[in-house]
């Protein structure tokens, strides 16, 4: 893609009410726009990003025999009366309107009551299950704190799979593979070695829920962890006097800030039993369907990237996610020769990089730009430069090799 065509430019100033370093770079690098506090707009380059850590999800997800569908957003009070999560005392963040037709609804604040009604009517016996869906969506919560940019959106992309067991065998097994799905996704994000399965409060059918947490200062909430055993609690747990039950001594784990990028729950019978969700067992039994939620948040997820792996001149995006796989720098495009050395590998990597084309623009300016919007190579198209030395720096490293432009279009093709 040609950088004199997107619309986008990049801004030397966030909006002055933005203070998450996510959202303030987002923005000045052009990939998201702020509509409101929690509230932001995705851009060319931001839904690249999106559509690149979908992707990865997407993979994993089917790995473990998830699939894909996409349930509505508006929602049906009657089907959320039943498990009581209508109730605003029970749950505080919904959106809610009235239909002109006469009726209330309200925005998905997450998917287990619809999928459940839904699933009631397909499955009935034992030979239907198991079965695991998963959706990306996004989902509406009325949140108050929005100093988090788009980490904590009141709406935001989550991927939310749902699984349905017959047995607490059945359901543990298929628990634990999510689980070190979850761990593939986030080390394939970039983010492996600082994202720890977490001990949290589950609720009523199991004691722990596991949260992933990705260490940062950005992070809202706290973690006692130790890396080495790969121990990691949260606050919560915490304060419940965890340690004598896990046989640790909880005085030596350190507390670290940290981001919740996912979460993983076994929801027992609790949906199964409120919305009739049961299957006749091989004794004609009608046995309720044991389920669990596993959810990712997509935006936190590219915003917790932004928080861990920027440094003082931008962002730095892990190949596996970045919008484009390299930046190419014309730096004089005015002067003939450079300009077409430039085209020409332009015309051999179209879609894999993005151009920066732009005439009128000094080199400084150029170099600034990349280094902001964070594209993991820079192949620098200048004045010394021909077809056997063009110049590469890695975004991250800083480090420049020189190879030659077969080179350069083979490793990119
Ligand atoms: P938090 O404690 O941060 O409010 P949660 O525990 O309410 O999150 P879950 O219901 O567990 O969130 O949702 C699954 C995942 O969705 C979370 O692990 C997180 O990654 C993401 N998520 C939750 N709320 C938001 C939000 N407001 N903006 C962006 N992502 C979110
Ligand atoms: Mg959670």
């Amino acid at each position: 893609m040609k950088q004199s065509q997107l619309f986008t430019k990049t801004r030397k100033e966030a909006p002055a009410d933005e203070v998450s370093k996510n959202a303030q770079l987002l923005i000045r690098a052009g990939y998201v726009h702020k509509e409101m506090a929690g509230v932001y707009s995705y851009l060319p380059l931001g839904l690249k990003v999106i559509d690149n850590l979908k992707n990865i999800v997407r993979e994993e997800m089917n790995n473990i025999g998830g699939q894909e569908i996409s349930l509505t957003a508006l929602q049906n009070k009657e089907t959320w009366e039943r498990t009581g999560r209508w109730n605003d005392a029970v749950v505080d963040n919904w959106f809610k309107t009235e239909f002109k037709s006469g009726g209330e609804t309200g925005l998905g604040i997450t998917h287990e009551e619809p999928l459940t009604a839904i699933m009631a009517e397909y499955i009935q016996s034992y030979r239907d299950l198991p079965k695991y869906a998963y959706q990306f969506q996004t989902k509406f919560r009325n949140e108050l704190r929005a100093k988090s940019g788009i980490m904590r959106g009141k709406e935001f992309l989550m991927k939310d799979l749902y699984s349905f067991s017959r047995t607490d065998t059945e359901h543990a097994e298929f628990y634990e593979k999510a689980s070190e799905a979850y761990m593939k996704v986030f080390a394939r994000a970039g983010l492996g070695g600082i994202t720890m399965k977490t001990f949290a409060s589950g609720g009523i059918f199991s004691e722990f829920s596991d949260e992933f947490q990705t260490i940062s200062d950005a992070g809202e909430d706290t973690v006692f962890v130790d890396t080495e055993k790969g121990i990691s609690i949260n606050q919560e747990v915490m304060e419940s006097g965890i340690g004598e039950k896990l046989g640790i001594d909880t005085s030596k784990l350190i507390e670290k800030k940290s981001i919740e990028v996912g979460n993983i729950f076994n929801l027992g019978t609790k949906f199964s039993d409120k919305l009739d969700l049961n299957y006749k067992d091989e004794k004609g039994e009608q046995i309720p369907v044991i389920m669990g939620s596993y959810g990712i948040g997509i935006t936190r997820l590219m915003g917790t990237i932004v928080e861990v792996l920027s440094d003082e001149k931008g962002i730095v995006w892990p190949e596996s996610v970045a919008p484009f796989r390299a930046h190419l720098l014309c730096l004089s495009p005015e002067e003939q020769t450079v300009k077409s050395l430039a085209d020409d590998i332009y015309k051999e990597l179209d879609g894999a990089v993005l151009y920066d084309d732009r005439e009128g623009v000094r080199a400084g300016e150029k170099f600034a730009d990349a280094d902001l919007i964070g594209i993991p190579y820079q192949i620098i198209v200048g004045k010394k430069s021909h077809q056997d030395a063009v110049e590469v720096k890695n975004r991250q490293t800083g480090k420049t090799v020189v190879k030659s432009m077969t080179e350069i279009i083979e490793w990119l093709s």
